[in-house]
């Protein structure tokens, strides 16, 4: 692939900060946009053009995008389960990036863009067995995504659908089934389930309480894809020619508890564990179904669920040091 010049948008949050490191090792010039002040930044990479705007606003993409070749668009107002249950208007305001930096695009004649879709795009009814197969890409219609986050996903995917098709520019849609790895939330209320366990686990063995909260039965199941597998499949799907909405995930299929289980190895301890059946859950179960990314790619996530563990847990100890 040439070397192009391309923005990433949500470059202060997790995987934007992950992907812009990769672009700029790769030799491409970056242009890094997030909302959140520099200093807040989960990764910061001088050699990038780094700036802090709001992207909601029109202004605001159309200069993030000029001169850019390529947008990959990662910004959004977002969090694990505790954060989409109970805000929901402001998720639904992402529809706003999205929209405005379309438009951008087309007006900057930028050619190729990417957009992080998600597995809440899915439909309730799919989701309801913890033992679920996999979801597969056409299990996203008929519609009943995760209300809120999972609408404004699957609107913006379908704007990037028209976009290319009416405006000729080649979007990229991918559906990421919960990533994890260093250099994400683990605390605040926006962490995920991978994260928040890491956090609380160390918390026990700290405070000396060694008991844990888990949310639900524990027995929801879930997939999780490590940060690395995550930044090859979506720079691998933007490069290629495949423009259909794609599931990037592992297929590693877990319960909360034996996501617990595998952190308490880690450690080394056993918890008393407690169950919260008020706390936000989601849905029963959800995995990814890999078919289509295989014959797209001839590869699918493989990062084993306790390798990223170790690299996640160890680095939020260090953080929480
Ligand atoms: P993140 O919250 O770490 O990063 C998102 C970034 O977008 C944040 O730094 C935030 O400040 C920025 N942002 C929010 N509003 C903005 C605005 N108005 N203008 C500019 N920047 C703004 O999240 P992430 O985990 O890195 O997720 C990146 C993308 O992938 C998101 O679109 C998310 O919905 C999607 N996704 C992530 C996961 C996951 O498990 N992490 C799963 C499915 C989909």
């Amino acid at each position: 692939m040439a070397l192009s010049a391309i923005l990433v948008a949500g470059a202060g949050g997790f995987i934007g900060g992950h992907l812009t490191g990769e672009l700029l090792r790769r030799g491409h010039k970056v242009r890094a946009v997030d909302l959140k002040p520099l200093d807040q930044w989960y990764q910061r990479h001088p050699q990038a053009e780094n700036f802090s705007m709001d992207l909601r606003y029109p202004d605001a993409c159309l200069a993030s995008a000029t001169g850019m070749e390529q947008v990959y668009n990662l910004a959004c107002d977002m969090g694990g389960m505790g954060f989409i249950e109970n805000h929901k208007a402001a998720c639904m305001l992402s529809v706003l990036i999205n929209t405005h930096l379309l438009e951008a695009a087309r007006k900057a004649g930028t050619t190729r863009y990417f957009f992080a879709s998600s597995a809440c795009v899915y439909a309730a009814d799919k989701q309801t067995d913890p033992a679920n197969p996999g979801l597969r890409e056409q299990d996203a219609y008929p519609a009943m995504p995760e209300d809120g986050y999972g609408w404004e996903k699957l609107f913006s995917e379908r704007m990037c659908r028209h976009y290319r098709e009416d405006y000729g520019i080649e979007t990229r849609v991918v559906r990421y089934h919960n990533v994890y790895g260093p250099h994400g939330t683990y605390d605040g209320g926006r962490e995920k389930a991978p994260a928040a366990i890491c956090r609380k686990v160390i918390e026990a063995v700290r405070d000396n309480t060694m008991e844990i909260e888990i949310w639900g039965d524990g027995r929801q199941t879930r997939s999780f894809m490590y940060i690395d597998d995550c930044i090859h499949g979506t720079t691998r799907l933007m490069d290629g020619a495949f423009c259909d909405p794609i599931n990037l995930g592992s297929a590693e299929m877990v319960s909360i508890n034996q996501l617990v289980d595998v952190v308490e190895e880690i450690a080394g301890v056993r918890l008393l564990r407690k169950y919260n059946p008020w706390a936000p859950k989601g849905v029963r179960g959800r995995s990814s179904d890999n078919a289509l990314i295989r014959s797209v790619l001839g590869w699918e996530p493989s990062i084993s669920l306790r390798t990223g563990m170790e690299k996640t847990y160890a680095w939020i100890r260090e953080q929480m040091a």
